[in-house]
């Protein structure tokens, strides 16, 4: 669609000596956008789109975005309202960016107006500038003439202000720091007249330009060829998969592409899935270029965003790092994009209504751009790797270790007929206390964090429910609670059975259990614990970090955070303590995900000099999965896993999307899906749509979740613009239906999980 070809719109000459119409889009869940005129008085022949506009909407004001220019309205020119001030002189998104907006708009099927101002930093969506400004405030001619006078006479402190200002014009900072309450003091001498403030744009606080960059480590010959193959294609579009485990030097490799593509005066956005993971690659790229890199991530304030924001806009920030969000940051001069850990599932935003993938979108701006784009991971997404397979990604590829070690050894530990304590097996306690004496880290793995996933009574056969949720609670021995993970409804731990009154007692096992478990068979070992509950902020996390690296801990218990990004330099075995957990899933991506997590588990081994062993425990040693997995590694559980997926038709050979009800209770939800399904039918019938198919509706797995009734519909087309084409016209439709109503529903285009 080529409605965004050039970005000002020429209204001029206008025989009919009408006035333009504006048509803004605003934050609303309507999809579509508003018609007003001109502000009074604003006779321009030229309007940018992508700049901000203040409107009147029903009796208040709302910021909005000018999407188009036309000749007319389908309103009378007497019934348009004008609207009420333009707030930029510049648009702000970039060319390419304002496209990509409109295109994500269409793609996932949400309104213009949320996608535009949704990438807009919420401060700026209110209207803040697009470039810091200061005002400074300065006498008037009656103003100098009140201080010769001597004036105000009995306001002292007015009076000195009045001093001061008569002898040079001052900062809003600069007086704030002269005087307490400074703002009163103005106040009056602004009603009286004698003095005036004016706004002048200035810079935020910006560091230096990029120093040369630090010299690194030499490269190998294949991080060479991997920074070649980048460099080559600074300047036009081309996608690139770089596989490589953590350690390999994957990002040696995006620091050297960046520093290309710095030299030649273009911008570098780097996508990371997690903050947890920031601070060390903004340090590593503050350290190698000399100024810290611009960062955007979910714990910045709202002001500390908006100065991200400005510094992206004006082109200051040469280095862009960021989460998810960070892939709608102005770039107007980009010339590269990098996503680390492609694969993990946080790029994907699964809440709210316009549920984006920030990978996905960073390919088709890349695209739209003509810049490279390059995707690393030890792990990559199966899409990724078809995407290989189907010539659309060049394939990049580090060995193993950058230090050359010895790739870990893998074992599975058959839990049947064993005699377990406390869940490890006799072969596991063995290799614990090996490692432990041959001065080893151990690292045990089990993603499930409390104590026990449930608590049960064995005289009744009770079990604490989720009152909000089909669902058990998890018990929490910290603290004493019993926890909800899928709604968070907690309450005080139970020591009796509510219904018989016996002793409840908690069963299976959380992170917490294997600790205590850990502690009391190895009391000499220090132990460090990762998971949400232990490390719930960016201090906790450093602080396990360093006694990890001081070698001073050496057992560390974790979830699938101990999975992600760090390096455990000291580790020589890892324990696997229950991979069956995935196993059964219904959802089909759970097999990928838990190889994703069991290769990347089993990578934290032996980093150093000493070869690592990795022991996986489970009660199905001979699942398919678990045998590809073993005997080809990754990749030949990748080509099993897609040759699977090709088979039964999911993604990527089918795209999918799914819509989702909930109501308080079930029928409403179903209700409202078959309607949808039927009106899709329709549209099928109508249009020739064969391709298109509709399966549900169905409740979810868990249908009852934080009190409510979830149920949904799958749109399945091995054609994406016959899918993209169907849901435009299905979509309206579909929040048309009266049933729509009384359910709150979402539609999320290529859903990470199904259910
Ligand atoms: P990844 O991003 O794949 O985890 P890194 O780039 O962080 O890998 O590299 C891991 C470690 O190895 C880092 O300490 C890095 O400085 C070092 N390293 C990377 N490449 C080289 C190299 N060519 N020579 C020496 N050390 C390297
Ligand atoms: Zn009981
Ligand atoms: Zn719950």
């Amino acid at each position: 669609v080529a409605r965004h070809a050039d970005d000002t719109a020429s209204t001029a000459p206008n025989p009919a000596h009408r006035e333009p119409v504006l048509k803004v889009a605003l934050d609303t869940p309507l999809r579509r956008v508003f018609d007003y005129l001109p502000p009074a008085g604003d006779a321009r022949h030229e309007w940018s789109r992508g700049i901000r506009i203040r409107v009147p909407f029903g009796r208040r004001q709302q910021v909005g975005v000018l999407v188009d220019v036309a000749r007319q309205s389908e309103l009378p020119q007497d019934k348009l309202r004008r609207a009420l001030g333009v707030i930029d002189e510049r648009p702000v998104y970039d060319a390419a960016l304002l496209e990509l907006l409109h295109w994500a708009s269409d793609y996932y099927q949400h309104p213009l107006g949320n996608v535009l101002l949704g990438a807009l930093p919420t401060l700026a969506r209110a209207g803040a500038a697009d470039q810091a400004t200061i005002t400074q405030w300065a006498v008037t001619a009656d103003g100098a003439a009140a201080a010769v006078a001597g004036e105000p006479r009995r306001a002292p402190r007015q009076r000195e202000m009045l001093q001061r200002l008569a002898s040079g014009a001052m900062d809003e900072d600069e007086l704030r720091d002269a005087f307490a309450d400074w703002r009163g003091a103005a106040r009056e001498l602004m009603r009286r007249g004698f003095i005036a403030s004016s706004e002048r744009s200035g810079a935020d606080p910006a560091g230096p330009p990029p120093a040369e960059a630090r010299a690194g480590p030499p490269l190998s010959a294949e991080q060479q060829s991997a920074v070649q193959a980048v460099c080559a294609a600074l300047g036009e579009y081309r996608s690139f998969l770089l596989r490589g485990i953590t350690g390999s030097g994957k990002t040696e490799v995006y620091l050297h592409a960046a520093a290309a593509t710095l030299r030649r005066g273009r911008q570098v956005l780097v996508l990371v899935p997690e903050i947890a993971l920031t601070p060390q690659l903004v340090e590593r790229f503050a350290q190698r270029f000399g100024v810290a890199p611009v960062v955007f991530h979910s714990a910045l304030t709202d002001t500390q965003r908006l100065i991200a924001w400005r510094q992206c806009l004006s082109g200051r920030a040469r280095i862009v790092l960021g989460t998810r969000s960070a892939v709608f940051a102005p770039l107007p001069a980009a010339g590269l994009i990098v996503i680390d850990e492609e694969h993990d599932p946080s790029f994907k935003q699964q809440q709210g209504g316009f549920r984006y993938s920030a990978r996905d979108l960073a390919l088709v701006r890349a695209h739209r751009l003509g810049i490279p784009v390059l995707l690393g991971s030890a792990t990559p997404s199966l899409e990724s790797l078809h995407n290989v397979a189907a010539g659309r990604h060049v394939a990049l590829s580090l060995p193993r270790r950058a230090g050359g070690a010895e790739p870990p050894i893998l074992r599975i530990i058959d839990l049947r007929g064993q005699t377990l304590r406390n869940r490890l097996a006799g072969a596991t306690i063995e290799a614990i206390t090996r490692h432990l004496a041959a001065d080893g880290q151990v690292l045990v793995y089990l993603n499930r964090r409390g104590y026990a996933p449930t608590l049960v009574c064995s005289a009744c056969g009770w079990i604490a429910p989720c009152t909000q949720c089909d669902a058990r609670m998890t018990i929490h021995r910290a603290d004493d609670r019993l926890r909800c993970h899928h709604c968070g409804a907690e309450r005080p731990l139970l020591h009796q059975c509510p219904q018989c009154g016996y002793a409840v007692k908690p069963v299976g096992q959380g992170t917490e259990r294997i600790e205590e478990a850990l502690i009391e068979m190895f009391p000499q070992a220090p132990l460090v614990r990762l998971d949400r509950d232990m490390v719930r902020n960016q201090e906790d996390l450093t602080n396990a970090y360093a006694r990890l690296h001081s070698g001073e801990a050496r057992l560390l218990v974790g979830t699938q955070m101990v999975t992600k990004g760090h390096d455990f330099p000291g580790v020589t075995l890892v324990v696997v303590l229950n991979a069956d957990q995935g196993l059964f899933s219904i959802d089909y991506r759970a097999a990928e995900r838990l190889a994703q997590s069991l290769v990347q588990v089993a990578g934290r081994a032996g980093r150093g000099q000493r070869p690592g062993e990795v022991l996986i425990q489970t009660e199905h040693p001979e699942h398919p999965m678990l045998q590809t997995l073993l005997r080809g590694g990754y990749d030949g559980f990748a080509r099993v896993a897609l040759e699977e997926r090709r088979s039964a038709n999911w993604p990527p050979f089918v795209r999918l999307a799914a819509l989702r009800a909930s109501a308080p209770t079930l029928p409403p939800a179903i209700d409202f899906l078959r309607a949808a399904r039927n009106l899709g039918a329709a549209i099928r019938r109508a249009d020739g749509l064969d391709a298109v198919s509709l399966n549900g509706p169905a409740p979810a797995s868990m249908a009852r979740r934080a009190d409510r009734y979830h149920a949904q519909l799958l749109v399945e087309s091995a054609s994406r613009p016959d899918l993209q084409r169907f849901l435009a016209q299905w979509v309206p439709g579909v929040e048309a239906l009266p049933e729509a109503r009384r359910v709150r529903f979402v539609l999320d285009v290529d859903p990470l999980e199904v259910f």
